[in-house]
């Protein structure tokens, strides 16, 4: 076949923009918590349209301060969909509540409202929704499911980044919210998160989780004390953002509008040439969503070829392409298969989805031969076993 070089799954979007940014902040002296985090978190705030945002050292850190502050503890279920990625119920356990896990929508693979309904309980004290691949939850549903009753919703915005649910940007659309800028995420720091939310006392008690349970109110009342003096009110954790972070993520949220257009881009171009595939169900955008493209993940269809998802993925690699499945789902990890009873058949549309799961390369610096080649791969495999 070809000689080109190796297409990776993701390359960062990461300019000399970025680069000088991160440099001015090593020159200006100040590397950690500082004022480019203020200004990130600042900037963060305005994209979400809530008043509040913590700058955090990952999104797993912002869902775990968030459940935290909401007061999740022992007793406590949290509702969350098994198709995410394990942070989302690792920091449940670890805040010594039960994750309840819940299936997906067919089309979207975001959580099931239906669903949600059926597993809620006298216990539940929050719902985690997933925004999918960058894609808003079906939120009007889920506040019909949780109406009168008292669930926090916990929105994971990992892979959403500028995405919008009729108008409203996500990072408000709930009581909470967690961005992702790791590596591979549509807005990045290399590693980062953001906690937003539109009440005072979540972020005033995230904040002061994030470093160490001091409390800066403490410190301003005794600061007749001088600068040296702090209170620690809770044991709290080490979850600060670096200003070379925050640097690096000003920048990013800068470009974010034209990053996610490329996405979107890559996407149509995508969705249309490989609309004539029979064997493959490709993702859509709902109509009242504002969708940020952060995956394309295609479901291999039941029967459709004489191959299985993990040979069409061993194929794709053979020609270069690197690809990625989101996600495994976490009734199938043995953690939570064996320690927390979950089964396959409690999850059927995940299970069914799962089975065909493939992430194709979607990044902003794709050009349009790769995405070109892309296809071109996925067609020539999908005739070979046809
Ligand atoms: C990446 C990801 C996370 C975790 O993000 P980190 O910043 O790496 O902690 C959480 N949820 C989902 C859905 C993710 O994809």
């Amino acid at each position: 076949m070809s000689e080109q070089a190796p297409l990776p799954f993701y390359r960062p979007a990461v300019g000399e923009e970025e680069i000088e940014a991160v440099v001015a902040t090593l020159r200006s002296g100040w590397l950690t918590t500082g004022p480019r985090v203020g200004e990130f978190e600042t900037r963060m705030a305005a994209l979400a349209e809530t008043p509040h945002a913590v700058a955090l050292s990952s999104a797993t850190a912002a869902l775990h301060l968030a459940l935290e502050a909401m007061g999740v503890g022992p007793g406590d279920e949290v509702i969350l969909p098994s198709l995410t990625f394990a942070a989302c119920a690792n920091v449940v356990v670890q805040l010594g509540a039960r994750p309840v896990l819940a299936d997906v929508c067919a089309d979207d693979l975001c959580i099931s409202p239906a669903d949600v309904e059926h597993r809620l309980s006298s216990r539940t004290r929050a719902l985690m929704v997933v925004h999918y691949g960058g894609q808003p939850c079906r939120m009007d549903e889920i506040e019909r499911v949780l109406a009168g009753r008292d669930v926090r919703v916990l929105e994971d915005a990992a892979h959403a980044s500028g995405a919008a649910y009729r108008g409203r940007p996500v990072g408000g659309l709930g009581d909470a919210a967690a961005f992702s800028f790791y590596a591979t995420k549509n807005l990045t720091t290399g590693e980062g998160g953001m906690l937003t939310t539109r009440h005072a006392e979540i972020a005033e008690r995230a904040r002061q989780m994030a470093l160490h349970g001091m409390d800066r109110d403490a410190w301003k009342r005794y600061s007749a004390e001088g600068s040296w003096y702090y209170e620690v009110t809770a044991p709290g954790y080490k979850y600060n953002m670096t200003d070379l972070q925050a640097a690096l993520g000003i920048v990013q949220l800068r470009r974010l509008p034209e990053l996610n257009a490329r996405r979107a881009a890559i996407a149509a171009a995508y969705s249309e040439r490989l609309r004539e595939v029979e064997a493959l169900r490709l993702p859509t955008a709902r109509p009242e969503v504002s969708h940020v493209w952060h995956l394309y993940p295609v479901r291999l269809l039941p029967g459709a070829l004489a191959i299985d998802r993990a040979e069409l993925i061993r194929r794709l690699t053979g020609r270069g392409i690197g690809t990625s499945v989101h996600f495994i789902p976490l009734h199938r990890h043995p953690y939570y298969r064996e320690g927390w009873g979950w089964s396959a058949s409690d999850f059927p549309v995940t299970e069914g989805a799962y089975a065909g799961l493939v992430s194709l390369p979607i990044y902003p610096s794709m050009t349009d031969q790769d995405v070109d080649r892309v296809c071109r791969a996925v067609v020539d495999i999908v005739r070979e076993v046809s």
